[in-house]
């Protein structure tokens, strides 16, 4: 028997637009006590069909598969094989108009949560490597479902869950990492990103091992590097640095508090650049990124990249993130050469685009120096925004040029 949630009066127009997400005050009635994770169909007050979703306790109650009954759920309370399949087929097609993967790019983000219509599911890869992360407990219990349609659309030898860290934990599953189809003999493998090489650890790494969703910044700083003294802030496994040193900057020092990615970072240089000129010119500093940069000798850089992780994780912490953007961006301007270019960025979601400059206009008022906005940075297209789910549009960046 299929389950259902019925909305208040009223509380339908959001469904109506779009919006995949129905938040528990929307909710009038929960029929029969769904499981955490079980599809359950929604329904306007007056009993219409509105769509089938992911049925969640906290404050998002149902994370919205379809608007429509293209496909509908099993007796298990899962939707079926068909819809996977469709849906994988759907993110791929969308990745191949994009020119991925392509000749020198083989590690890409297939599926992008509510920007692909399938919210609470994330899922990379590293060559013929799939990761999927969970971030709802419908996506968690239909981990085998995903994975068996990546091995059959996506062409890929294996999948491994990295959601032990992402999945809810109050929801009572059963939570661990590990290979759900295929099997690897090593959890890592080299990767290619515009030409760039990159080894991927998606057991021992962040997030699914790498962050591609700089993959176009990356770019970007490589065009302005030549030359330059580079200073890598929160630099993980050195994807910037890398780009950096290729395009002949004269030095790069790469920062992050993480012994294990300074680790990653050496070998990655190394991997680029062998024992030739590009090593010597790197340094790789395992320290914390505000420390170093406050013991740094003023005007010692002069392309600096500062991209830390989420500061505000959820919206109740958002003064106190505002406050730190604030006080590294400063420390960062009044540090850079005279002339010199600084990428900054931030990824928490619940700081929008406007919070974040407001944040770097005033760090730049405190330093008192001319201060130029250059471009606006965002995410690359393999991680597209819901049109109907604005919040999705989460990594924000500047590029300065400080006089
Ligand atoms: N720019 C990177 C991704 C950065 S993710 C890339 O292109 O791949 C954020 C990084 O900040 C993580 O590697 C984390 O280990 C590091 N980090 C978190 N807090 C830090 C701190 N206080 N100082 C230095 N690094 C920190």
């Amino acid at each position: 028997m299929m389950k259902s949630i019925v909305l208040k009066r009223g509380r339908d127009e959001s469904v109506r637009r779009f919006h995949p997400w129905i938040f528990s005050g929307a909710v009038a009635s929960v029929e029969e006590a769904p499981y955490e994770g079980e599809v359950v169909e929604v329904l306007s007050h007056d009993g219409h069909f509105l769509a089938y979703g992911h049925y969640q306790k906290g404050s998002i109650a149902v994370r919205i598969l379809t608007f429509a009954q293209d496909f509908r759920p099993s007796e298990d309370g899962r939707m079926p094989l068909a819809f996977w399949q469709d849906r994988i087929g759907k993110a791929l097609n969308m990745r191949r108009t994009l020119g991925l993967p392509s000749s020198g790019t083989d590690c890409y983000r297939l599926v992008h949560g509510e920007g692909d219509s399938l919210p609470g599911l994330i899922v990379d890869i590293y060559g013929d490597v799939a990761v999927l992360q969970a971030h709802s407990a419908g996506m968690y219990l239909s981990a085998d479902l995903v994975a068996e349609a990546l091995m059959s659309c996506a062409g890929v030898r294996a999948v491994f869950n990295k959601s032990e860290g992402t999945a809810p934990h109050k929801a009572g599953l059963d939570l661990h990492d590990g290979y759900i189809c295929g099997d690897c003999l090593s959890d890592e493998t080299a990767v290619s990103e515009n030409g760039h090489k990159f080894l991927v650890n998606w057991a021992a790494g962040q997030k699914t091992g790498f962050f591609l969703d700089q993959r176009d910044n990356r770019q970007l700083v490589g065009s302005y590097a030549a030359g330059r003294k580079v200073l890598n802030l929160f630099c993980y496994t050195g994807g910037f640095s890398v780009y950096a040193l290729n395009a002949g900057a004269s030095s790069v020092v790469s920062v992050d508090s993480s012994a294990v990615a300074v680790g990653m970072l050496r070998r990655n240089v190394e991997l680029n650049s062998g024992e030739s000129d590009a090593a010597r010119r790197h340094s790789a500093v395992c320290a914390d990124a505000i420390d170093y940069l406050r013991d740094s000798r003023p005007g010692e850089f002069d392309l600096m990249v500062v991209d830390p992780p989420a500061f505000a994780k959820h919206r109740d912490a958002l003064d106190n993130a505002l406050r730190a953007y604030r006080r590294l961006n400063a420390a960062a301007i009044a540090k850079i050469a005279p002339g010199g270019l600084l990428f900054t960025y931030s990824c928490s979601q619940a700081v929008d685009r406007k919070a974040f400059e407001l944040a770097v206009f005033s760090a730049a008022a405190q330093t008192g120096r001319s201060v130029r906005i250059l471009r606006r940075l965002t995410q690359p297209a393999d991680h597209p925004v819901n049109i109907y789910h604005p919040e999705g549009d989460y990594l924000k960046g500047l590029l300065l040029y400080v006089e």
